[in-house]
């Protein structure tokens, strides 16, 4: 195997995080403890939601999302083929079906105008979903004022699936705020903005939806100072099956320390990501569309190569040049266990063509200049 040189994303870890992880190693809690509701309410204060839930990874936290809304067998979520399958498959985790939307070829993200269309058609049908999983690919906003108007109209719920989009705006608003989405996911996961190791997290502006989802974090055990009070300290009581899916101390310790750097590291990408448009200016590829409404996190640069005929032997050039690139998404209807589902070639065009010329360059806040310029001249070397 080639070793890679450059990966396509890379965690920060300073001293001060190291310092922090440290602190909880010592402390009388390692779970359960201040540091899972610090790290809660820092998170909702800095996208201005009023209630956060954190969990051990994002799948965790969709699947937690489905349930709060009441997901169930014979319901329908519909999503993005354009995404990473725990999108899709928290619907199939509750029993729902799973449908998708095509993308918006500009922004690579679930296009309303499709949206409305198929809702139009759902609704002669008598089958509209009930939930809508809104990815924000590469950490740019979706159109979620439009998705929203659409809500209003149809009745579903809408999960943001920011999992790339944490430090991210649309229009001038931070993503996560709640504004056009009844529940906001983030990932923190190493290779995303913000890493926890493994972790993930929901906001939301309902206190109920927010207290269910931590009831279903833990068991779907509720204990509180009114049931102890009437049947004794040591009492709690399981009201309905949830799961284990709590945020360690340790991982939230980590998670605190990273985010006072959030707006430092969407800052660093957003100039490297400057930095590859002007650097690429005259190659045969699309570099990525600048959305007015939003300005992105910039989780992934992805370009897209006129010729697609020549993606893979441009990705097998760079991967044996020890960079490390990456392909964001193969179209989650084409992965096997969807297509056991009915899905086939050719039902999300617009993703599927997408697919076909995409590939992910290296950025994350730790890449420097010169790596970046040897990812353009073996690039440019690739494409001659
Ligand atoms: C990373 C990711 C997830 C899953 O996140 P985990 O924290 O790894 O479970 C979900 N959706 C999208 C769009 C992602 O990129």
């Amino acid at each position: 195997m080639i070793p890679i040189v450059i990966p396509y994303g890379r965690q920060d870890i300073r001293d001060e995080d190291v310092a922090a992880v440290e602190a909880v190693l010592r402390s009388k809690w390692l779970t359960q403890g201040p540091a899972v509701p610090r790290f809660e309410e820092a998170v909702a204060a800095r996208c201005g939601a009023s209630h956060a839930v954190a969990a051990n990874n994002a799948t965790s936290v969709l699947h937690l999302a489905c349930m709060a809304l009441d997901l169930k067998p014979g319901d329908a979520l519909w999503t993005t083929p354009n995404t990473f399958v725990a999108s899709a498959n928290c619907g199939r985790y509750c029993g729902a079906s799973v449908d998708f939307v095509d993308i918006d070829r500009d922004s690579l993200n679930l296009d309303p105008i499709a949206l409305a269309a198929k809702l139009e058609q759902a609704e002669k049908g008598g089958k509209l979903p009930k939930v809508v999983v809104a990815v924000d690919f590469a950490g740019l906003s979706c159109d979620m004022a439009a998705i929203g108007a659409l809500a209003d109209r149809y009745g579903f719920r809408i999960i943001e699936d920011a999992s790339h989009a944490i430090g991210g705006h649309y229009q001038g608003q931070p993503v996560g705020n709640g504004r056009h989405a009844d529940i906001t996911v983030f990932s923190f996961h190493p290779v995303k903005i913000i890493t926890t190791g493994e972790g993930g997290m929901a906001l939301c502006n309902d206190a109920a939806l927010a207290e269910r989802m931590a009831r279903l974090r833990s068991h779907g055990i509720r204990q509180n100072a009114a049931i102890q009070a009437a049947e004794g300290p040591w009492y709690y009581e399981q009201i309905e099956l949830g799961f284990n899916y709590r945020m360690t101390d340790i991982q939230a310790a980590l998670g605190y320390s990273q985010l006072a750097r959030l707006d430092d590291y969407v800052a660093a990408r957003r100039r490297l990501a400057d930095r590859y448009d002007r650097l690429l200016a005259g190659f045969p590829l699309r570099t990525p569309w600048r959305d007015a409404k939003a300005e992105s996190a910039w989780h992934l640069y992805v370009i897209r190569l006129e010729d697609s005929a020549r993606r893979r032997a441009v990705f097998e050039h760079l991967r044996a040049a020890g960079i490390g690139v990456n392909v964001h998404y193969i179209p989650v209807h084409l992965q096997p266990d969807y297509r056991h589902l009915g899905f086939a070639p050719g039902d999300f065009p617009i993703a599927e063509d997408y697919y076909t010329r995409a590939i992910t360059l290296p950025l994350y806040p730790g890449l420097s200049d010169a790596e970046q310029d040897r990812v353009v001249s073996e690039l440019r070397a690739a494409l001659a």
